[in-house]
């Protein structure tokens, strides 16, 4: 769930937390690391599902812009300064960036190669920009084979190999589908079979799937209008409810970014 930050649609991004948290599942959190510390219920929300293992915390930019319109120096900067933050105020030091609006080039790679980031998440279209999807994560079926889990003893004598390869290698893990998606200036809920029907496709491809949350997706509107309200929708959680199930009867495991990396083929 992206678009995670201080004072902006509290009881809706906490609703999804503790909805998650209820249910034991795995969350990914995109943070904007600028605007997030002030707000306690936000920090605390977060340190709760983070002190249950539940709660991985990636980056979604210092502040929520475009990096490539930064020149390397500059996204180092940010990605640096982001990154201290996060170890800072939470004890975990980061490894996924989710680049905002998907933006990323060969200079977001090599500063987050600078700092040890190891992860991207940006968007399948901008993936076919880049380089036509060449760098895209292949997993060995992590969702629907569990025979590839690696032993924390092979992980172990691994470490050194994992560690050599932080400074060498960016996983690219883009979404592959949205809760909503926006369109025409306004966000537009993908059905729950068009969800299902993309993790399939995309499992069976690569190995995973990645559906993508923001906040907004689950909250109450103004009245005839898109803007969201502080309240969360209750439909909307009943239907992510209905998505975790559907999910767990195809015996597709739910899991986060730095988990679906431990899958390489
Ligand atoms: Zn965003």
């Amino acid at each position: 769930m992206d678009d995670i930050q201080d004072y902006w649609l509290y009881s809706v991004q906490s609703a999804v937390m503790d909805f998650l948290m209820l249910k034991g599942k795995k969350l990914s959190l995109g943070l904007i690391m600028h605007l997030v510390g002030n707000d306690s219920k936000v920090v605390d929300k977060i340190k709760t599902g983070l002190d249950k293992g539940l709660f991985e915390l990636d980056v979604h930019g210092w502040n929520h812009n475009n990096y490539t319109k930064l020149n390397l120096s500059d996204q180092k900067q940010s990605l640096y300064h982001a990154s201290l933050k996060m170890e800072k105020m939470f004890g975990v030091k980061p490894i996924v960036f989710i680049p905002p609006f998907d933006s990323f080039n060969n200079d977001t790679i090599s500063a987050m190669k600078k700092i040890g980031m190891r992860i991207i998440s940006s968007g399948l279209l901008e993936e076919n920009r880049f380089d036509q999807n060449r760098s895209i994560f292949s997993a060995n079926h992590v969702g629907i084979n569990n025979s590839k889990i690696p032993s924390q003893k092979l992980l172990d004598s691994n470490k050194k190999n994992v560690i050599n390869n932080m400074t060498t290698v960016v996983y690219h893990l883009p979404g592959t589908i949205f809760f909503k998606d926006f369109q025409n200036g306004k966000w537009v809920k993908t059905p729950l079979v068009d969800i299902l029907g993309n993790a399939s496709r995309n499992i069976a491809k690569y190995g995973y799937a990645i559906v993508v949350l923001h906040p907004q997706d689950f909250a109450n509107t103004y009245n005839g209008t898109t803007t969201p309200t502080n309240s969360a929708n209750k439909t909307e959680i009943s239907d992510l409810s209905k998505l975790i199930e559907s999910l767990k009867s195809r015996n597709v495991k739910i899991m986060p970014f730095d988990k679906v990396i431990s899958f390489s083929s």
